[in-house]
């Protein structure tokens, strides 16, 4: 199969049915042993000091690995992606866009599908088959989910990585089911986690998720949702592609994602969330929209380029869990 970058969670049924390997050019660029260079490579190439580092980064995995063609989704994801796809294209790759429809509408989604379909030399009849092949895959992560929050037997970060690694599954599906159904196995060996706070993980995906799972478990707090890492896993796959990516909240408006959240945090029983956002991200701004909707406390936590939780994040961290677990305190004081 032929590689094709992606840059963010698409149609991945339609790219394979067309015979292609969809490659989730985020993750390379953060499992990079050096995402340094890869931004690097990118400002090289005249990308401002003020762009957001995941553009950077997508840019510098396409040219450092090759990757000739790459889908650009145009609408539903990053304003700077359309840029990133001009330049993309004066540096000779074949770019091929994809629009998600501006309001999670079935019928204009079907109609979205088509156009990539067409565009790619393929129809939904073959990508409908390929939804069934990924069906087991997408229920394996409803499961991960499950044992996160219901049972806590998965981490937050275990969480994070499996369900961030379903935009693409990694790049071979089969091998991805078989790997979640052996670790799956596991974790139901497991001893329960303790009683620790419960937190809510919303945003795009950080800079530094490694080490801000690894802080807040140390703080004793555990994420049991993380928000758009279970969206790309397809938490509602419904009765075709156009209602699955109808469903999946991500692209469209931040009311459809609010809706999500606030079901999940009360059904999670989520004492607080932590609020992600990038620098230089229009997204950014949705923060206000969260803060008045959101009936429990909110940590905003901005990451840039360091890929590590810097003092000053790790200090905002331990007020917001002591915050947490003194309100939790009185609250069992008071029963
Ligand atoms: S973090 Fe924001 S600006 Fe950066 S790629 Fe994602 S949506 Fe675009």
């Amino acid at each position: 199969m032929k590689p094709i970058g992606i840059t963010t969670t698409v149609p991945i049924e339609l790219l394979s049915a067309a015979g292609y390997k969809a490659i989730d050019l985020n993750n390379v660029f953060i499992n990079d042993p050096s995402p340094d260079r890869l931004v690097s490579i990118a400002e090289r190439s005249g990308f401002p000091l003020n762009c957001c580092t995941w553009i950077k980064g997508i840019y510098g995995v396409c040219i450092d690995r090759g990757i000739d063609t790459v889908l650009c989704v145009t609408t539903g994801d990053c304003s700077n992606t359309i840029m990133l796809m001009e330049v993309l294209k004066l540096r000779g790759f074949r770019v091929i866009p994809f629009a998600y429809p501006d309001q999670p509408d079935t019928r204009r989604m079907q109609e979205c599908l088509e156009t990539l379909a067409k565009n790619l030399g393929t129809n939904l009849e073959d990508a409908e088959k390929v939804r069934r092949d990924l069906a087991p895959c997408r229920q394996l992560t409803g499961e991960l989910d499950e044992l996160t929050w219901e049972e806590n037997l998965v981490s937050g970060w275990e969480n994070h990585l499996w369900l961030i690694s379903s935009s693409d599954f990694n790049g071979d599906h089969r091998q991805y089911r078989l790997q979640l159904e052996q670790f799956l196995s596991q974790c139901r060996q497991r001893q329960p986690y303790g009683d620790g706070l419960r937190l809510a993980y919303i945003g795009v995906p950080p800079v530094f998720a490694q080490d801000l799972y690894r802080f807040l478990e140390q703080q004793g707090a555990t994420v049991v949702f993380n928000e758009v890492q279970r969206q790309f896993a397809m938490p509602k796959p419904g009765g075709s592609l156009a209602e699955q990516y109808s469903n999946y909240t991500y692209p469209y408006s931040i009311f459809n994602r609010l809706d999500d959240i606030t079901t999940e945090i009360q059904q999670r029983r989520v004492d607080g969330v932590i609020h992600y956002v990038q620098a230089f991200c229009h997204r950014a701004i949705g923060d206000i929209i969260f803060r008045r909707m959101i009936n429990i406390p909110i940590l905003t936590l901005e990451g840039n380029s360091a890929y590590v939780l810097t003092p000053h994040l790790q200090t905002k961290v331990e007020a917001f869990i002591d915050m947490l677990s003194r309100s939790r305190q009185l609250l069992e004081q008071g029963r």
